[in-house]
């Protein structure tokens, strides 16, 4: 099961983001600032990070730079959200490491396929039968 750290200020935002997620099979975690955000991703190493822009404490900018900055944390991959779909918003978050970038309001139909870029889903288990099933036979020390 993936781990997804959700560092979003906004309770209506995460609370949204986190039950949404869950519901497809991912595991949530939620920071509610910056500083919070960057001890997190290096305590959990979550396998994403969905980084909102304006966040107290560190904005998501700052706290996508340290995230990247340390060897530890530099491989999660982040994808930024931002309220405003201004121009330049899409470059700066680039800038700071960001590797993906999407708009609030959060559209998750639209989210999923850039998470699911960097988190492939598990294949159904009815495709996994037959080769589990083959792989056990093949196997000497079964
Ligand atoms: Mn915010």
């Amino acid at each position: 099961m993936y781990t997804i750290l959700i560092v979003e200020d906004n309770e209506m935002n995460w609370d949204m983001l986190s039950r949404r997620l869950q519901r497809r099979g991912y595991r949530t975690v939620v920071a509610t600032d910056g500083g919070e955000g960057v001890r997190l991703a290096l305590e959990l190493r979550p396998d994403l990070i969905l980084m909102d822009m304006s966040l107290p404490v560190l904005d998501g900018w700052e706290a996508t730079r340290r995230v990247k900055a340390d060897a530890a944390t530099s491989d999660i991959p982040i994808i930024a959200l931002t309220a405003h779909a201004m121009s330049g918003d899409e470059e700066k978050a680039r800038a700071a490491g960001c590797d993906d970038f999407d708009t609030k309001p959060v559209d998750l139909e639209r989210l999923l396929p850039r998470i699911e870029a960097f988190l492939p889903p598990a294949p159904r288990a009815v495709d996994t039968g037959p080769l589990a099933a083959d792989a056990h036979e093949a196997d000497p020390h079964a």
